[in-house]
């Protein structure tokens, strides 16, 4: 099937238009027209290469709202027409314990992501949404309730599962005092959710400007990051902290802030690895943990958690040309609060 896309050529080249093919469909595959693919901040570490070599030409895209256009012969779980979304991983082995319990994300032979990967035939290099067409085995994709605004969803398929799935493995709930550190793509979901399933959500921003939309998102109470200072106060305060910073910090900071028993869960991956101070995990038998995306049915359990609390990502929806200014705005975490492309205009 003939595409139209972004793509970068080498690290840190600018993105730019690219036209490819994507495999004829098979019998179990769906074809969706991409109605919008969000920017996530893992795109921009991969195309400027900051997690490690990567495969160009990359089209970038983890983010994918669309329409189904077709589907294959044995397909069963979508109709033509259906909204649908795609996340971040589009196979896996289907074997091992963690895919058969609905873990894919966890895969013992490793995840097949969306892009910058090869497909589980060892040769094909996965294209990702920054696209106007996708295909995908149906297993691999989600449901998208009618209810809720399509630019709004395509963020959820990995900003919004990705702070779903650590809120609810760690038992977030009424009475739980969340902290969400960075108020970016990730970190904003994480305020809606937390505060959705009813917790006592404090964000912790390096930005003193976001502190009127973080509360109108739900959160309970904002603290600004520039001074550390401003954190020792809050020492033995919070029984879970979700950690989006896409940058490098002291992660000890914030470790300290834990209560008996609390956990630290890095989301956030600047690319280098933490200095950790040891003492403050023993201190209060804290835990220091880490959390990737979500599988396939808790994916589409967020997604019904949003169609019913009628929660989307706050989007700034643009055009594909402007996709290369909307990568050094996120940088700069300048984005309210997520970079969503319209798919009509590869
Ligand atoms: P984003 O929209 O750019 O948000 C990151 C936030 O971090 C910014 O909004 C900002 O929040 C804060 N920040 C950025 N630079 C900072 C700095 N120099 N000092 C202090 N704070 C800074 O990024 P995102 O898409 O949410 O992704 C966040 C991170 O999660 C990325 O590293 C990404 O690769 C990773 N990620 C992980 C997973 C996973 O499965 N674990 C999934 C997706 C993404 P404030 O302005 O509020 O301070
Ligand atoms: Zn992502
Ligand atoms: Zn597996």
């Amino acid at each position: 099937m003939q595409s139209r896309g972004l793509a970068v050529t080498a690290a840190k080249a600018p993105l730019e238009f690219f036209e490819f093919t994507r495999r004829t469909l098979g019998a179990n595959d769906v074809a969706l027209d991409i109605a919008y693919a969000g920017i996530c901040h893992s795109d921009i570490h991969q195309a400027r290469e900051e997690w490690g070599p990567a495969i160009f030409p990359m089209v970038p895209g983890h983010e994918i709202v669309g329409i189904v256009r077709e589907i294959g012969t044995a397909v069963t779980k979508f109709r033509v027409g259906e909204r649908i979304g795609v996340g971040v991983f589009v196979d896996s082995c289907r074997e091992c314990i963690h895919c058969k319990a609905g873990l894919q994300q966890y895969c013992i032979e490793g995840m097949t992501g969306t892009y910058n990967t090869l497909e589980r035939d060892g040769k094909t290099v996965a294209f990702g949404g920054y696209s106007d067409t996708f295909v995908i085995n149906e297993d691999y994709a989600v449901h998208v309730p009618e209810n809720l605004d399509m630019a709004g969803v395509a963020p959820l398929l990995c900003a919004g599962i990705t702070l779903f799935s650590p809120l609810k493995h760690w038992g977030a709930q009424a009475g739980t005092r969340v902290g969400v550190m960075g108020l970016g793509g990730l970190g904003h979901m994480g305020v809606k959710f937390a505060h959705a399933l009813g917790a006592h959500v404090t964000v912790f921003s390096h930005s003193p400007e976001k502190e009127a939309d973080a509360r109108a998102m739900g959160a309970d109470d904002f603290v600004v990051t520039k001074d550390i200072n401003s954190l020792k106060p809050l020492a033995r305060t919070f029984d879970l902290i979700l950690n989006t910073v896409s940058a490098e910090l002291d992660i000890n900071k914030y470790l300290e802030l834990l209560t008996l028993d609390g956990t630290l869960v890095v989301i956030g991956l600047p690319g280098k690895p933490y200095a950790v101070n040891v003492g403050s995990l023993l201190d209060a038998r804290r835990s220091l943990s880490g959390s990737m995306i979500g599988g396939i049915p808790q994916t589409q359990e967020m997604l019904d958690f949003c169609g019913l609390h009628n929660i989307v990502s706050d989007v700034e929806v643009i055009k594909a040309d402007y996709v290369n200014t909307a990568y050094d705005r996120t940088v700069a975490s300048d984005v309210k609060y997520r970079f969503v492309i319209d798919g009509a205009t590869f």
